[in-house]
Formats: structure tokens, C-alpha cells, sequence
């Protein structure tokens, strides 16, 4: 059988990135250019720019190479219309992205979430890598997720699977860009300890700071950080009691939040079906890499 070469494309909000691996997961080329996203074409084009490089590397060294095409968006492609829905990217919603890069690039392309892919890259070569279903985590700017079952992605009949950022736990609170209130990404997202300090204080203070004065005992950031460590517990906790996973992998730039490990995993404890769970609740290994080398990875 023929060996498999891999390119994977990791579009973000700022930057496209575009790894290609030979079939023993070797490196050949990794670039990141700026996202120009001023138009869907300019997406387009921006994915094809770096696909026809991994292209020519492959074409100049191997004879007929076979390789396949994963491309990691911040959103979901409905698993029925094909069409991207729910991206911050906001411009490619609506889009029937897989058709439209498969005839530009003329060769099939597979589409997944980032959060999905995150889990993905995790659960082959990261922290998880010895477990057989992950449930990943994302905590950033907002919060996604992506569920692992026997070290596959599980979509979902939508392909919504995994999304617990968009979970409702307070009807009376703030009002989330996906036209809910109180979703969890509202209170435990960067976004949304940033909005909560607003809200109280009228002054805008970034995520760094508030945590700093947190430490400090300086309130309100001591009091939205504690209610941050609650929320975070009533959250995950209520991952554990749906999905039970071997694992929960965090990522994203509040994953280096030291006390989720310890005073937020006493909280998940809490807050799980049963008290005594013993889930790791573990930060990522692979950092930024885990995107585009779990896009590059997806089957
Ligand atoms: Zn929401």
C-alpha cells in the first residue's frame, strides 16, 4: 500500500498555519502566514497559498505522492448542509467551505472544528495519548470542546458535540453571542472575567490583571475569580456526569490558571454525579501545535 502524506491547515482569527508530515509523522513543512479575512475569497485563497506549497515540496521530491487534506476552522460545518455555522470567523458562515476548497484545490478535503482538533492532537501525541476517550477542553477568548471516543472524533448529529461553552446555567445572565444567556463561555471564558470586572467596575482590566489582583485579596477580582473556580467546577463537573471520560485535556491561554488543577478540580469533585471521581484533569501538552497537527491528523 502506497503511504500516506498529510497536510494540515490550521485557520485561526490571526493566523493560518499549514503543516505537512511525511508517513512517519515527520515534519516537511510548517508556515503561518497572517489571516486576511476581509472576504471569504481571501480565506480561500490565504488556505490554497499554503496547500500549493506542501504541494510543491511533495511534488519535487516523491513520485505520485498520496496525501490527504485537514483543515481545522474556528466553527462547525453542519453535518447535513455541509455549511459552516456558529464560526467566529463570522465571514464563512453560511459558506459550503469542504465544496468550495474541494473544486479550488481540486482534491477532497476534510473540515473540523479547532477544539476538535485540539482534542484530536491530544489524544494521539499529547498528555492523552495513553487514553482511549478524551473529552478536550478550550479556554480562551471563549470555550469550546471536542469529544474523543476510541481515539476518533464524535461529532454529533449536528456536529455540536462537545460544545459545553454553550451550556445555560444562569437564565438571568449575560447574554452570549450564540443568542442564549448565561452560557458557561459568559463566565469562565477570557472573555467573559474580563466583562464580569467591566460590569463591576466600569474599568477594563485584561485577564492577567484581574488574576494578579485576585491574588492580591483585591476585590471584585477576588470575588470573580472564586466564583470563576465555582463555575469552572459546576461546568466540567457536569462533563464528567454526561460524557465519564478516561480524561479532560484543557487548553487554551486560561489552562496555565494553576488553581483549576487544584482548588477548581476539588470544585469538579463537587459538582460531578459522584463525588469521588477520580478523572485527571490534565493541561495540555502540545500548546499551540495541537490545532494544526490534529488537522493534519483527522480521517
Ligand atoms: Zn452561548
Amino acid at each position: 500500500m502506497q503511504k500516506t502524506f498529510k497536510i494540515g491547515i490550521d485557520l485561526g482569527g490571526t493566523k493560518t498555519e499549514v503543516i505537512l508530515l511525511d508517513p512517519e509523522n515527520q515534519i516537511l513543512l510548517r508556515e503561518r502566514i497572517p489571516t486576511q479575512k476581509e472576504t471569504y475569497e481571501q480565506i480561500l485563497n490565504g488556505i490554497k497559498f499554503l496547500i500549493d506549497k506542501a504541494k510543491y515540496i511533495l511534488h519535487t521530491n516523491y513520485k505520485n505522492p498520496d496525501f490527504t487534506i485537514g483543515i481545522g476552522i474556528p466553527g462547525i460545518v453542519d453535518q447535513i448542509t455541509e455549511k459552516v455555522i456558529n464560526a467566529n470567523t463570522t465571514i464563512l458562515i453560511g459558506n459550503p467551505l469542504k465544496k468550495d476548497l474541494e473544486k479550488l484545490l481540486d482534491h477532497p478535503v476534510i473540515i473540523e472544528n479547532d477544539a476538535n482538533c485540539f482534542a484530536l492532537a491530544e489524544s494521539i501525541a499529547g498528555i492523552a495519548k495513553e487514553y482511549q476517550n478524551v473529552f478536550g477542553i478550550i479556554m480562551g477568548t471563549g470555550c469550546g470542546g471536542g469529544l474523543i471516543i476510541n481515539k476518533k472524533i464524535y461529532k454529533g448529529m449536528h456536529g455540536i458535540a462537545g460544545e459545553w461553552g454553550h451550556f445555560s446555567i444562569d437564565p438571568n445572565g449575560p447574554l452570549c453571542w450564540c443568542g442564549n444567556r448565561g452560557c458557561i463561555e459568559t463566565f469562565i471564558s477570557g472573555s467573559g472575567i474580563e466583562n464580569q470586572y467591566f460590569k463591576k467596575t466600569g474599568e477594563y482590566l485584561k485577564v492577567p490583571e484581574i488574576l494578579q489582583n485576585a491574588k492580591k485579596n483585591k476585590e471584585p477580582a477576588k470575588t470573580i475569580f472564586d466564583e470563576f473556580l465555582e463555575n469552572f467546577g459546576r461546568a466540567v463537573g457536569g462533563i464528567i456526569s454526561v460524557f465519564d471520560p478516561e480524561v479532560i485535556v484543557i487548553g487554551g491561554g486560561l489552562s496555565n490558571i494553576e488553581e483549576l488543577y487544584t482548588i477548581g478540580y476539588e470544585k469538579v469533585k463537587r459538582y460531578a454525579f459522584y463525588h469521588s471521581v477520580r478523572t485527571p484533569l490534565l493541561k495540555n501538552q502540545l500548546g499551540d501545535s495541537a490545532g494544526v497537527f490534529g488537522a493534519a491528523w483527522l480521517t
